[in-house]
């Protein structure tokens, strides 16, 4: 079980994710808890590292951030005990969760389950601090980047070989796209691996990316389920599992979102081998995440390159081009951080045709403009205006008949 920031925000609601675990044991399960630091807690550890410094030792900001969950991990195990159930608490280090040594966004490389498992033997709750491990050879303390408890509680749920994982949360479930955008979104029953981690990618902010892949990697049946609900009756949430455990396959199962997007353009690039090496590779370098890229038919030898990167990346990717401009030769740059890109997603794509030009046609009637547009075997994506991005989204989702009744 797996509990997030807004289920563990102060004492009165640790005691009430006590009555969810509580209900799991009496049902006779063993039962491992993950959380996650009261809600605000880790943007506030942050804030004070920048405050401290600017230019902060990433390994001192681990130690500072993941000092969130260590004091939730405590108080849930103190009032499992209040109601009775034997219970203790394991940080990273003591479990221990070994990562790597990338400070800040560190990656999960194994999990030694045994202590918990004797735990188990005893009829003992395990308490586990989400979002932190232990990098062996330096004995530090690292953390797995931002909202990396989900990740922590797949991964045990894979070491302890778990029958099921739960992710409670302050939502019922995963939707078919953002219910605050379409108040008509409907909770999905189940969705695949492969689609939850392209809805992941793509924008939705119910679940870390990394979570998904772990999941998917180790078939780890994952369910996405309210904190909120009575602890004495829940709801079913939604379970992310196995393709082949979905009966009903709809062509497009969710429609996905995202508006931190910048564009830029390259203008008469020379067309000849070497070109996109010589641009991308620099920003690959300054770890700059490109993610849509388009090139036209080139004219006289010449060519417009059109690409995308996260808004957070945008004045440092164009200041780096423009540095490099008279080597790569192109003749003007141009670049919008208005822009958003909108995303189908669906495994029934691979076995339908016509599924993205329905959407073409969908938006253009609706006068949306489309910037670029990239495909996969289980999505499409279009970039378009910002301004547009309500509109496109509600427009897709009663297209691909996903509005509930
Ligand atoms: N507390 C961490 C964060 O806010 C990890 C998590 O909540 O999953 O990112
Ligand atoms: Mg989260």
């Amino acid at each position: 079980m797996k509990f997030g920031g807004t289920s563990v925000a102060n004492v009165e609601r640790i005691r009430n994710v006590a009555r969810h675990v509580k209900r799991e044991v009496d049902a006779g399960h063993q039962v491992a808890v993950v959380v996650s630091a009261m809600s605000g807690k880790t943007n506030e550890l942050v804030a004070w590292c920048k405050e401290t410094s600017p230019l902060y030792d990433q390994r001192e900001y681990d130690a500072v951030v993941a000092s969130g969950e260590q004091v939730t991990a405590g108080l849930l195990a103190i009032a499992l005990q209040e109601m009775g159930l034997p219970a203790r608490s394991w940080l990273g280090w003591q479990a221990p969760v070994l990562t790597n040594d990338t400070h800040g966004s560190a990656r999960i490389e194994s999990i030694d389950g045994a202590g918990i498992i004797e735990g188990f033997k005893r009829g003992e709750v395990a308490v586990v601090a989400g979002f932190q491990g232990l990098h062996k050879e330096t004995g530090r303390i690292t953390t797995l980047g931002r909202g990396g408890s989900d990740t922590s509680a797949v991964a045990l749920a894979a070491a302890v070989k778990a029958d099921r994982c739960d992710i409670y949360t302050d939502v019922d479930g995963v939707y078919s796209t953002d219910p605050r955008v379409v108040p008509k979104a409907r909770r999905m029953e189940r969705i695949a691996f492969e689609e939850m981690l392209e809805m992941a990618s793509l924008g939705a902010k119910v679940l870390q990316v990394r979570s998904v892949e772990v999941a998917m990697v180790h078939k780890v049946p994952t369910y996405v389920r309210s904190s909120f609900d009575d602890p004495a009756n829940p709801g079913a949430g939604t379970l992310i599992c196995n393709e082949e455990d979905i009966v009903e396959a709809q062509v497009v199962t969710g429609i996905a979102f995202s508006r931190d997007e910048a564009q830029i353009t390259l203008r008469r690039v020379a067309d000849k081998p070497g070109v996109a090496a010589a641009v991308f590779m620099p920003l690959a370098d300054a770890g700059i995440n490109v993610d849509m890229i388009v090139q036209v038919v080139s004219e006289d030898g010449n060519t417009d390159m059109t690409f995308t990167v996260g808004s957070a990346d945008y004045e440092r990717a164009f200041a780096l081009l423009e540095k490099i401009k008279d080597d790569l030769g192109f003749s003007s740059m141009a670049g919008a951080k208005d822009v958003a890109k909108v995303s189908a997603i669906g495994i029934g794509m691979r076995s339908h045709a016509g599924v993205a030009a329905r959407a073409f046609h969908a938006l253009s009637e609706k006068g949306v403009n489309i910037r670029a547009i990239t495909t996969s075997e289980i999505k499409f994506s279009v970039l378009i205006d910002e301004a547009y991005t309500e509109l496109a989204v509600r427009t897709l989702h009663t297209l691909y008949g996903l509005d509930a009744a």
